[in-house]
């Protein structure tokens, strides 16, 4: 579907300014299955009209912090804050007063309405006339408009994730979550979907909560994205923030094969495996560094390998994975240091070459310092 199908009638993009209304606030929220902590002192606001994933592992909680703010678990301490009113905490809200609504993974719609019913199901109170024109507004919105009698079964697996969007909009929730909403679709398939969902709901300006594991999805259909492990949010920021400058380095190996490479910080620059890196280059770097041990972050995309007789190397090639249009070396620095390389698939480097890596990045590297080395070193 193209942007032109999509209806105007509600047609601004929201600018998710720091000034805009906060619609979901958690606060130091915990949840616990028997003995066992899945949700630990997790605090986050989310502003009108926002967009944000939460991104991490599997098993880090993040369901369960969807079903949290739904009201279909009750946390064991913090509260939950929907439009400013405490929903779970001091006293509990039940899920159908919550104003809030849900796309579910399977998009559960009933198989023997058509798209058209599946979308008034929601409003079925809703004076007669005012509700179909909310149903034909959003059939017009999620481009359906020509196939409001079928049922779901004469639609494809993007059609019913509209209708099923188009569902969970209609009552004009305040809140609209979104759980793992595209991994019942096929890869092509969930590329395009994830380009119209955000569409969508920019247009209508809902703020939006989704989940994924999957780094890529985040990135692209996120204002913001809040990366979690094991129960606990790790960061939240744009996906450039978190993506080029992690805080830690869970959150830098989870997103996209960093890898770490000594540094000794001289007095013009940080002396590597990779090379002398001006410190003008290394984000942050203050002072107070001088002369001490850091690592840098690079991913693989950072760095080129170029063949070399041994005596010009600097690494050999101990790993080699081709991968269609890139091919991805893994390559081992005379310093013991081990980093990725991101190839054109028409490089003809193999295992076992010596080369020279070179540092090729086009941006300021982010860096650990050394007494962290033994923090979660990439987060897959
Ligand atoms: P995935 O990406 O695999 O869906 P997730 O990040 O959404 O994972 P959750 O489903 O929130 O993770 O689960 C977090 C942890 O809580 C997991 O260890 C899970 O096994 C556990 N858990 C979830 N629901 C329950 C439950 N009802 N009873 C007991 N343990 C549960």
């Amino acid at each position: 579907m193209s942007s032109e199908t999509l209806s105007g009638s509600v047609a601004t993009d929201i600018d998710v300014s720091d000034a805009a209304r906060t619609v979901l606030e958690l606060d130091g929220i915990e949840k616990r299955f028997g003995d066992t902590p899945v949700i630990r002192d997790l605090s986050l606001t989310v502003r009108d009209g926002e967009l944000l994933t939460l991104l991490g592992p599997s098993g880090c909680g993040k369901t369960t912090t969807l079903r949290l703010i739904a009201g279909l678990e009750r946390p064991d301490g913090g509260i939950v804050h929907l439009e400013e009113d405490p929903v779970s905490g001091t006293e509990f809200v039940a899920p159908e007063n919550r104003d809030v609504g849900v796309v579910f993974q399977e998009f559960a719609l009933f198989p023997h309405l058509s798209a058209r019913e599946n979308i008034a199901f929601g409003i079925d109170e809703w004076p007669d006339e005012e509700r179909d024109a909310r149903v034909e507004e959003l059939l017009e919105l999620v481009g359906l408009r020509e196939h409001g009698d079928k049922q779901p079964g004469e639609l494809s697996g993007g059609q019913q994730q509209r209708v099923a969007l188009a569902r969970s909009l209609a009552p004009e929730p305040s809140l609209l979550l979104l759980d793992e909403p595209f991994s019942n679709l096929d890869v092509d398939l969930r590329v395009e979907m994830r380009e119209e969902v955000r569409e969508i709901l920019k247009k209508t300006g809902v703020t939006a909560i989704s989940v994924t594991h999957d780094q890529e999805e985040a990135m692209s259909i996120s204002d913001r994205v809040a990366v979690m492990s094991e129960g606990r949010i790790e960061q939240v920021g744009t996906p450039e923030e978190v993506f080029q400058q992690p805080t830690s380095r869970f959150v830098a190996g989870f997103l996209g094969h960093a890898s770490f490479v000594a540094g000794h910080v001289g007095a013009d620059c940080v002396e590597s495996g990779v090379g002398c890196v001006p410190l003008e280059r290394v984000n942050g770097l203050s002072d107070e560094y001088r002369g001490s041990e850091i690592d840098l972050m690079v991913r693989p995309d950072d760095v080129r390998a170029h063949t070399a007789e041994p005596a010009e190397a600097n690494g050999k090639v101990v790993h080699r994975r081709y991968l269609g249009p890139t091919v991805l070396y893994r390559v081992e620095l005379d310093t013991g240091d081990v980093v990725g390389c991101m190839h054109n698939h028409a490089d003809e480097i193999r295992l076992g070459d010596s080369v020279f890596v070179s540092l090729d990045a086009d941006h300021d590297l982010a860096w650990f310092p050394r007494g962290e080395r033994k923090m979660a070193d990439g987060g897959r």
